[in-house]
């Protein structure tokens, strides 16, 4: 009889707690409280003294709790299918519907973007993806990576860095994650993570005990944080193209379906992984010219191109030293001396 006059209460206390704990918390953002079932948006200033710039984000806090994911467009700004799949992401979702919490830089580079610059950030002429960790007393660029690292990476339990090919490359699509075997539980998750993307081609990078140098990378410096990350490379010449802007936004919803951060449902891939590339460089300047193009299989020994001087005199052959598939390649004339050529994926 005790017992069962028990049940009762408790059933009570158990939907109580369970009604209690289905609510989110605020988000405290840059001294703001981002109410749950709410998005706001934020221009977050970076400053050397000399050069001013901001990066645009905007927070959706679910009703619900839940995973934060970070999504980080722009980083190159001349990489526009992921910036703009970005923007068309952030018109569609309703946090009201929201199960936790998306931190969205609709754009990292500004400057990058507004110069039409392709990976450079020409106020100081760096590269924002070889700039993390950052640094807070750093260069204008070094100072967005250490913002990027410390209030934006440092707040998610995912991080997406979503890129293309830029302006000179035309490139397979796919999804990346850091391979690092001291750390197995970690990139077991961000392999997950990569995958459920949904591109054909999910690459390892890395393949190492660990991370030994600066992190550089954007995704490589959440890893670093213990972090799972996953890079999206999708799009070619840096243009919009509608079906790989597409790709991206569709990426974007895999991974918060995946998170269950939203409930859409996940489709299925099935990927192949590529555990090891070859890169083909260019030991001149000059002329680069090929009739191939990205995601094509190529043979090892088979010629792939040819460099030609400033003259019009063929240089090089360029040869493949590999069986492969095409992943990104140069497909504008001009070439540099240690160019990469060609990123070649070892299907085996
Ligand atoms: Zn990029």
């Amino acid at each position: 009889m005790i017992q069962t006059k028990l049940i009762a209460p408790l059933l009570v206390l158990l939907c109580f707690s369970t009604l209690l704990n289905a609510q989110n918390k605020p988000f405290q953002f840059q001294q703001k409280a981002v109410r749950p079932g709410t998005k706001m948006s934020f221009s977050i200033p970076v400053t050397d003294g000399h050069n001013s710039t901001f990066i645009p984000v905007t927070v959706f806090n679910g009703k619900a709790p839940g995973k934060a994911l970070g999504i980080v467009a722009g980083i190159h700004g001349f990489e526009y299918p992921p910036i703009v799949a970005a923007q068309q992401l952030a018109q569609s979702l309703d946090p009201a519907q929201m199960n936790g919490t998306l931190i969205l830089v609709h754009m990292a580079n500004v400057p990058a973007f507004l110069q039409r610059s392709v990976a450079l950030n020409q106020m100081d002429g760096k590269n924002l993806n070889r700039s993390f960790p950052g640094k807070a007393s750093g260069t204008i660029t070094e100072r967005m990576a250490y913002t990027i690292a410390n209030q934006i990476i440092a707040r998610c339990d995912y991080v997406i860095d979503a890129h293309s090919g830029e302006a000179n490359n035309d490139l397979k699509p796919y999804a990346g994650y850091y391979n690092h075997t001291a750390t197995p539980e970690l990139s077991k998750k961000s392999r997950g993570f990569a995958t459920a993307l949904g591109f054909n081609y999910v690459i390892q990078f890395d393949n190492l005990p660990g991370v030994t140098e600066p992190s550089k990378y954007c995704s490589r410096e959440a890893v670093v944080r213990g972090i799972p990350a996953a890079d999206i490379e999708c799009g070619r010449y840096g243009i919009a193209e509608p079906e790989m802007v597409n790709k991206v936004v569709t990426a974007y919803h895999n991974a918060l379906n995946y998170l269950k951060i939203t409930n859409g449902t996940l489709g299925k891939v099935t990927p192949l992984y590529v555990r090891n590339r070859t890169f083909i460089n260019s030991n001149y300047d000059g002329f680069f010219y090929s009739r191939l193009k990205a995601g094509e299989f190529v043979k090892k020994g088979a010629t792939l191109g040819y460099i030609t001087n400033f003259f019009g005199n063929k240089i090089m052959d360029v040869q493949s030293p590999v069986d492969g598939i095409i992943m990104y390649m140069i497909s504008t004339p001009p070439v540099n001396k240690t160019d990469e050529l060609f990123s070649i994926g070892h299907l085996n």
